[in-house]
């Protein structure tokens, strides 16, 4: 036990194999599931060639998740073990610049290393997987626009949060977890701020919804109901996908609600005043506060854990390094945490799953036509190819919403 606590590398190995297994697990688990027949519940809507359609692609999908993620691991274990992490500590602390100035350039170093080995992956999926079942509507210029944009947020957002960050663990003493958990959590509530305002339009054009009958519908649902939607947007989604999708951003008089124009295009109006009450569902049930303060709280749980960690001489010894610098401890804190957090994720996740039934709940009881988010979510699972008959392994590790025939079901009996 002692030399396991001095020289932990082998126990960070099985945690990140552990983790890796459980994944593949999930990927191997839900492509069996992909081998059964059209079953009678879903066969009442699903035609036969979307069925074998949305298979193919979910296996295609698999495929392609299966390599990254095996890749990944590769890439790390060959990193680590070589000696990666403490190399790349002495070449960034040879510059002898400022220690904040050095943590940000080794992480950053990290971050873009990481970029680059998934980079094919995500070509990949983008220009040939999502092209070949029809998806894919982005141009190489506005994947590179993309690229360019994030880049820029993640120099303007990432690199003053990261700096603060690493300032304050040098410098706040023993209280210093508290105060980076403050810093986070004040970053996120003026993230929450910005997004809609700033970041999102950096991608997307939004446009409110015109006048007219859609509208007028929306406008008399919401006094029926009484209730005030707040500003509600078109998104030209289709620059990138033909997958539709409507979401919500913000709360109060903030709110604003967003339907992609593809959503708008395959579905009926009675269906498009489902899918709003859906939302209001949420926002009546105040999920987004409520998630927000789990996921604060969350956050300051995990600087409790990173404050007893970067102490530990292991964490760094485990991934081969001689000295203990801050930079590198909060990336090996992130890698050793990873694992163990999958908890976390897996609860965050059930929680997430129970908001979805309220919101559909809510959708059946306020609606105009009780039935249309059922046929709105047959639609999109349709248009959408989802995958149907997911395993509840993969649920339990990956899925926010339930899986839409589950959703059905309990909405059927809900109508019953
Ligand atoms: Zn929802």
């Amino acid at each position: 036990m002692t030399s396991l606590l001095q020289h932990p590398a082998p126990l960070f190995l099985f945690l990140m194999v552990a983790a890796h297994l459980l994944e593949m697990l999930a990927l191997l688990l839900d492509g069996r599931q992909l081998r059964h027949p059209l079953p009678p519940q879903l066969a009442a809507w699903v035609e036969e060639e979307t069925w074998q359609k949305s298979q193919t692609y979910t296996r295609a999908r698999h495929r392609l998740a299966f390599w990254e993620a095996n890749w990944n691991l590769l890439v790390l274990l060959l990193f680590w073990f070589s000696g990666g992490f403490a190399w790349l500590d002495r070449s960034v602390s040879g510059w002898q610049l400022a220690p904040w100035l050095t943590g940000e350039l080794y992480i950053a170093a990290l971050v873009l290393g990481s970029y680059v080995c998934n980079l094919p992956f995500a070509l990949y999926g983008t220009f040939h997987l999502e092209a070949r079942f029809g998806f894919n509507r982005t141009t190489l210029a506005t994947w590179l626009g993309d690229q360019g944009k994030m880049f820029a947020l993640a120099l303007l957002l990432g690199g003053p949060l990261l700096a603060v960050l690493l300032l304050v663990l040098q410098q706040a003493g023993t209280h210093a977890w508290m105060y980076g958990w403050a810093t986070v959590t004040a970053f996120s509530l003026l993230l929450q701020g910005i997004l809609p305002r700033w970041i999102l339009p950096l991608f997307n054009r939004f446009e409110p919804l015109p006048e007219g009958e859609l509208r007028q519908a929306i406008l008399d649902y919401a006094a029926r109901i009484d209730f005030p939607v707040g500003q509600i947007f078109t998104m030209d989604g289709s620059r990138r996908s033909s997958k539709a999708n409507a979401f919500v951003t913000g709360f109060g008089q903030q709110r604003r609600i967003a339907l992609f124009d593809t959503l708008i295009q395959q579905h009926t109006q009675g269906e498009l005043l489902a899918v709003l009450a859906h939302e209001v569902g949420h926002a009546r049930h105040h999920h987004l506060p409520k998630m927000l303060l789990l996921g604060t709280l969350h956050t300051g749980l995990l600087f409790g854990v990173l404050a007893l960690l970067l102490p530990w001489p292991g964490l760094y010894q485990g991934f081969l390094l001689e000295s203990m610098p801050l930079h590198a401890g909060l990336v090996f804190f992130g890698l050793v945490i990873g694992p163990i957090d999958l908890f976390a994720g897996i609860l965050f996740k059930a929680l997430s799953r129970r908001f979805e039934y309220q919101a559909d709940q809510f959708a059946v009881r306020s609606a105009p036509e009780p039935g249309a988010l059922i046929s709105a979510l047959r639609t999109l699972a349709k248009e959408n190819l989802t995958n149907l008959m997911p395993h509840p392994l993969s649920v339990l590790l990956h899925y926010s919403h339930p899986p839409v025939g589950q959703r059905i079901t309990a909405m059927e009996q809900a109508l019953r």
